[in-house]
């Protein structure tokens, strides 16, 4: 029990049901400030239901288990409590939200999370705040001006969710699939990111689900997770894609 407690966040045999049906079927995993983790595994392993569990989803029912985060169980916590806690999703695909610019959705993401807490900020702090972030990650300043996702390519929305990340400096941030459909370039700009965002962050920590091999020469993880049938059957370093068929992660 100790562990748990001084873990960032520490799951515990969780088991996880959507509809009656098993998803997830024991999944044990720790993950400490400061450090990089990568889930890898087919399609429909249970990648994105694992991370949904995590934020706190209402449609995945958890049968058995814990997640502890920040010392406490936070199973029954609503996703809004989670995030106040330091815990963020980046979505594998993020909504059009017509009428509200990017900068106002950041900023109410932001209060959300920071109001009435030391972080708190005033606009005109919280726009240099912004500023400060468009620039480190070489983000189109124009981007944040435009309404939240709407006609978006698929590398400027996953741009969008990076910067929301950036913003929000969540205390482990979440990033489902988050090279879907972006093309090498793309990739390599998201990944630049995400390093920069590690540097500033160093006691933040990440956990990057991915079916693509080549994100790991990018982030170079602390450690890789290979995910099968609801469960995490290999756990070990980068080396260990090495060993494993990336077709099938038998
Ligand atoms: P991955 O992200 O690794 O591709 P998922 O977590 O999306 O895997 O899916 C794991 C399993 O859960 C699959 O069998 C999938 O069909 C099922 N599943 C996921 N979400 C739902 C849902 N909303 N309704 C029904 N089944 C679901
Ligand atoms: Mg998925």
């Amino acid at each position: 029990m100790a562990i748990s407690m001084n873990s960032l966040l520490s799951v515990k045999n969780l088991k996880v049901s959507i509809d009656d049906k098993n998803i997830l079927n024991g999944i044990d995993l720790q993950i400490n400030p400061g450090e990089t983790h990568v889930i890898m595994g087919q399609n429909g392993s249970g990648k994105s239901s694992f991370s949904l569990t995590l934020m706190g989803h209402p449609r995945y029912h958890i049968q058995e288990g814990q997640i502890y985060f920040c010392g406490q169980i936070i199973n029954t916590l609503k996703p809004n409590e989670r995030a106040k806690l330091g815990l963020f999703l980046a979505l594998q695909n993020p909504s059009e939200i017509e009428g509200v610019p990017l900068k106002q959705l950041l900023r109410q993401a932001y209060n959300q999370i920071y109001d009435n807490t030391e972080k708190q900020l005033r606009l005109n702090e919280f726009n240099k705040l912004l500023e400060q972030k468009v620039q480190e990650l070489k983000v189109d300043p124009n981007l944040v001006e435009r309404a939240t996702n709407v006609g978006f390519s698929g590398g400027e929305k996953k741009k969008a969710e990076i910067l929301q990340m950036a913003v929000l400096q969540p205390k482990l941030a979440i990033l489902d699939e988050i090279d879907s459909g972006l093309d090498l370039d793309a990739i390599k700009i998201i990944c630049a990111q995400i390093n920069q965002i590690r540097q500033n962050q160093k006691d933040s920590a990440f956990l990057v689900i991915t079916h693509n091999p080549r994100l790991l020469e990018h982030l170079r993880p602390d450690f890789v997770h290979i995910m099968k049938a609801g469960k995490i059957i290999k756990s070990g370093s980068s080396e260990l894609i090495k060993d494993i068929d990336i077709h099938g992660f038998e």
